[in-house]
């Protein structure tokens, strides 16, 4: 009877002395975690992790949870968790997830960062999993750069570590007054400065450029601060101009605005007080300033024909087109920029071609013409932030 009864104990007991040992290295390890815990955001509980794996999410969670070695009933654990609070299906490469795993293989944690929110997934007390949704630690910074273009705005910017969305954004803001595939020249001059928020590992999560200025030998001095929701310059005069260049991305411009020109379907002289951009039927066409749609339909020789109704007195008219843009019609308001109608030939027309014409208070007027429209002011106080901000580019 002894003898069994040893061999029972001992049965119990020798694979006990490793867990204890391991045991006691796990405790040494939490007390160096906990000692950690203080600095690190991405500290786990329990105890140190021996393997941590880290990275984006390709393909899919469950793909890539089964790469790390997951079962299959702790995926479902973890998929059953995060279901509706998001679609573990529709998850990006840029969507990092991390597991850790404890000396023996349990899993420690699982974290997957999705749009600024961390799903922290971990076991409790009895082994059931629970879910944290924390927000992301974002850090803001004021950053400002300057310098000299030598081949390109994008290579001098970058050079100077000016992230791309910034780059992008710079160019948007002077995207009425310069156009940087044309007009830089080298030794043209940019300054900027911008605030950045960044994720912990050092993602731009979000920028916001507070003043630009461009110095060039072709577009003369841009400059301009963000006030309330747009880039206004040192005279209070926004960036954004009121008009397009274009109503469309054209080949060339056919006709032009003329008193007299010899109509190519009538066979006579007649003014053509517009535009005729020739462009391929389908052609997308935009409203060149923010109005309201005053007509669409047909109207004689200039077939499918939509008119947009501004401020200031100002009236836009676009004519042979194939279709109107889905929900365009009388009273629609529109930005500027968005799609009304499509290029064609409808009308008295030889070919697939845009006619633009504007008006200003019933008066054709050549839209080719129009100095630079700003598309609002701001002024006193508003005006001062302004250019108090200018001044302090570098
Ligand atoms: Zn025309």
């Amino acid at each position: 009877m002894l003898i069994p009864r040893i061999r029972f104990d001992m049965e119990r007991f020798r694979p006990g002395w490793p867990v204890y040992g391991l045991a006691a290295a796990a405790l040494l390890a939490g007390t160096l975690w906990l000692a950690d815990a203080c600095y690190s955001p991405e500290a786990l509980p329990y105890s140190r992790p021996v393997s941590v794996s880290s990275r984006g999410v390709r393909g899919t969670l469950d793909a890539a949870l089964k790469s790390e070695g997951l079962d299959a009933p702790a995926r479902y654990r973890i998929a059953k968790l995060l279901y509706g609070k998001l679609d573990p299906r529709r998850l990006r490469p840029e969507d990092s997830y991390t597991v850790a795993f404890s000396t023996w293989g349990k899993m420690l944690s699982f974290s997957l960062v999705k749009d600024l929110k961390n799903y922290f997934i971990f076991p409790e007390r009895g082994g059931n999993l629970r879910l944290s949704v924390i927000p992301v630690w974002i850090s803001t910074a004021s950053v400002a750069a300057s310098g000299e273009i030598s081949s390109s705005l994008w290579e001098s910017m970058s050079a100077k570590g000016v992230p791309p969305a910034v780059i992008l954004d710079y160019a948007d803001i002077f995207s009425w007054s310069v156009d940087f595939l044309t007009e830089v020249r080298d030794g043209d001059r940019w300054s900027l400065n911008w605030t950045q928020a960044s994720d912990p590992a050092g993602r731009l999560v979000s920028q916001r450029i507070k003043a630009a200025a461009y110095k060039g030998a072709e577009t003369g001095h841009k400059a301009g601060a963000f006030y309330s929701g747009a880039y206004y310059d040192e005279k209070g005069e926004s960036l954004r101009s009121m008009f397009l260049r274009a109503p469309l991305h054209y080949r060339r411009i056919s006709s032009y605005f003329t008193n007299r020109r010899y109509h190519p379907v009538l066979k006579y002289y007649r003014p053509h007080h517009g535009i005729d951009y020739a462009a391929p039927t389908g052609t997308p066409v935009s409203a060149v300033a923010d109005g309201t749609v005053s007509f669409t339909g047909w109207k004689g020789g200039n077939g499918k024909l939509v008119i947009v109704r501004h401020s200031l007195g100002y009236e836009t008219t676009y004519g042979h087109l194939s279709r109107y843009a889905k929900g365009i019609k009388k009273g629609r308001r529109v930005k500027q920029g968005a799609v009304i109608g499509y290029v064609g030939t409808t009308g008295l027309s030889t070919g697939p071609h845009l006619d633009f014409r504007v008006k200003l208070n019933g008066k054709p007027l050549d839209f080719l013409k129009i100095k630079y429209r700003s598309s609002g002011v701001v002024k006193g106080k508003a005006r001062e932030a302004v250019r108090a901000a200018i001044k302090k580019l570098p």
